[in-house]
């Protein structure tokens, strides 16, 4: 696969997006696939039941995913990269307080927000990478950064902050990231730990109710050069111990992409992490010949399920194969293609 800034790729989008004012020999020039464009994303994977869900809240987070999908729809119809649309739509997401990423962050025990994120290109197996940040309004740019100014994949706490303030990105107050809705959730994680450790006499393990953390945001993206990315961002899990940091961060747990297959997973990140969830899916499908579902099916509905992971993932292949398993009650999610029309879909 070659780069998006391969020069020679911008006669075919060009005719591409001219609906073919160019001439004939050079539309036949575009890669096999490259007519073909789509987005996937999600919003986070849980226990979502209708009854407890009202219809108001359900049709705001319907047109946000909806929003998201067609902003990033827009930059690859224009031609833009899978990575642009992948760090816009996620921009997007981390500025509603609906999404546990940006904004809506959940809190650690201590009550403070630390979020998480990551972004890899498939076409040139770059990623990049931050985790534990504080102040940085937009994590998913922060990745962006880390992955093409440094020679690292993740950069972590004060040195993320640093560098993302010398990068000249937006930095907030920490309290930017307060949502009353978040602490609540805190509240009532807290309140289910005590119970449980006066049950336990003493149990001290963290409650992390998945009703309470929901929302994590990912995207993954085919553009017309053929090219995949992908990308999450999050605040993690609720109550989680300061310092915590979970999958969607990590390359090849939380995300993964390479000039085959794209992942973004959201879920229980522990299992995510020990079963390196986002590269597995890609890796059976070059190791055992499977299709992009039943690579992402069984890591999925199987494995992580087996294992106690709970949790959903996106993934979309270079065919434009889109797959989004989940084996929780609910995956917020959606997708576009070329029509320019969005599916956004909850429940099971
Ligand atoms: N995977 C995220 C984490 O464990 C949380 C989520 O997706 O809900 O940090």
């Amino acid at each position: 696969m070659r780069s998006p800034r391969d020069p020679t790729l911008f006669l075919p989008a060009l005719a591409l997006v001219c609906g073919g004012l160019l001439s004939a020999p050079v539309f036949a020039a575009a890669e096999p696939g490259a007519s073909t464009l789509v987005l996937v994303v999600h919003g986070g994977a849980g226990t979502i039941r209708k009854q407890e869900l009202t219809p108001e809240l359900e049709n705001e987070y319907r047109e946000k995913l909806a929003e998201g999908l067609l902003a990033g729809y827009r930059i690859l119809r224009d031609g833009g990269t899978s990575l642009d649309a992948v760090e816009a739509t996620i921009r997007l997401f981390e500025d509603s307080p609906l999404f546990n990423a940006g904004k809506g962050s959940v809190f650690t025990a201590e009550g403070r927000n630390e979020l998480d994120a990551s972004i890899m290109d498939g076409a040139t197996l770059q990623a990049g990478a931050v985790a534990g940040v504080t102040n940085i309004r937009h994590p998913i740019t922060a990745a962006r950064a880390v992955m093409e100014k440094t020679p690292h994949v993740m950069l972590a706490g004060k040195g993320a902050e640093v560098f993302a303030e010398r990068e000249g990105l937006e930095m907030v107050e920490p309290s930017f990231f307060y949502t009353e809705r978040r602490w609540r959730a805190l509240q009532k994680a807290k309140e289910k730990e005590r119970a449980r450790q006066e049950a336990e006499s003493g149990d001290s393990a963290e409650a992390t109710g998945r009703g309470g953390d929901l929302g994590t945001v990912g995207a993954v993206a085919l553009d017309l050069f053929g090219n995949l990315a992908a990308g999450t961002s999050t605040g993690g899990r609720t109550n989680k111990r300061f310092g915590r940091v979970g999958d969607s961060p990590i390359i090849g747990a939380g995300t993964y992409a390479n000039d085959r297959c794209g992942v973004s997973g959201t879920g229980h990140g522990e299992y995510f992490i020990l079963y390196a969830v986002a590269y597995d899916i890609c890796a059976r499908m070059t190791y055992q010949g499977a299709s992009l579902s039943e690579s992402a099916e069984t890591v999925v509905l199987q494995q992580l399920k087996q294992a106690g992971g709970d949790g959903g993932v996106i993934a979309l292949d270079t065919d434009g194969n889109l797959a989004t398993p989940f084996n929780t009650e609910g995956m917020y999610r959606g997708y576009i293609r070329a029509d320019g029309v969005p599916h956004v879909e909850i429940y099971q």
